[in-house]
């Protein structure tokens, strides 16, 4: 695999690069939430919004708890193309539950965009624009993103390097979007894709980031574990390493979410973990 090179900062990533050790780029939501700054900011929600209920009761809970923005799926890059009456997603319709419960409860919003001929509609409604996984390389999709003009986390792919994942941060710096956030999710390796390691969470890549990015890097503990037991210790590793935030799965009864059933976590154990957390920022110099 190639390693970042002089080169490749100079002409490859001139965007991308920081300029010199320290500088960090910020990205402001709303102006009301800062990415990257001395806050460490909790971006907590269902894996897919199933109701205008159900994303309204997780909006209240999260924000009691000091998440500062409400995450939701309304368009799934689910596996399997089945669609049933318990596993399913709401498209436009969950856009806008999303968009009312965040705006119901003061917090803005982060959804996946999959498709670029959604983008328009996906922009009207969330404030925040995520990529995908799968979606990394998709360069069509991250020119049509970019253009919409909001902030965008971009998520890893689990088989790219940092090269490629900048590369593709890159992309969007290139079509005019200042306004970029990483997002770690895990990687394969030849021994993962077992239950007890579907992914590897690459905590190293943070301060790798740091050392060759300004951009902001979050940590989604709970799409990169896949298994509920796993994602407070990884959220934890991931605020001690310097992460600026974390995207993660909250869900009233973690068993019964649509999507993604074996990660989220129980109200209880969220807020047990934010308590966790905000003890774990002091200790970096920072705070939630
Ligand atoms: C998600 O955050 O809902 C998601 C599907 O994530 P990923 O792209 O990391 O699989
Ligand atoms: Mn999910």
């Amino acid at each position: 695999m190639k390693d970042i090179s002089d080169l490749d900062r100079k002409e490859r990533l001139p965007l991308v690069s920081n300029k010199q050790v320290g500088h960090k780029s910020v990205v402001r939501i709303n102006d009301t939430v800062v990415i990257g700054g001395d806050k460490v900011v909790i971006m907590a929600g269902p894996c897919a919004v199933e109701s205008r209920e159900q994303v309204l009761d997780i909006a209240h809970h999260v924000k009691t708890s000091g998440a500062s923005v409400l995450r939701g799926g309304a368009y799934k890059p689910l596996t399997f193309p089945y669609r049933t009456s318990s596993v399913f997603e709401l498209g436009e319709e969950g856009l806008k539950y999303l968009h009312d419960a965040g705006k119901a409860v003061g917090l803005p919003t982060i959804t996946e965009i999959m498709d670029p001929r959604l983008v328009q509609t996906v922009a009207r409604y969330a404030d925040i624009l995520q990529i995908g996984a799968r979606n990394m390389q998709n360069f069509p999709l991250l020119e049509e993103v970019a253009k919409a003009g909001k902030p965008v986390l971009l998520k890893r792919h689990f088989g790219c390097s940092l090269r490629d994942w900048l590369g593709a941060a890159e992309w969007l710096l290139y079509h005019g979007n200042p306004n970029i956030i990483l997002c770690e999710r895990g990687v394969v390796a030849p021994h993962t894709h077992e239950v007890t390691s579907r992914f590897i969470v690459d905590i190293q890549v943070i301060p790798a980031v740091r050392e060759y990015s300004h951009l902001p890097i979050v940590v989604d503990p709970s799409h990169s574990t896949f298994k509920r037991q796993y994602v407070a210790p990884v959220a934890r590793a991931a605020i001690a390493a310097g992460a600026d935030g974390i995207l993660i799965d909250v869900h009233p009864v973690p068993e019964k979410a649509a999507v993604d059933p074996l990660q989220a976590l129980s109200y209880g154990d969220f807020g047990k973990l934010m308590s966790q957390l905000k003890e774990i920022a002091k200790t970096v110099d920072r705070s939630i």
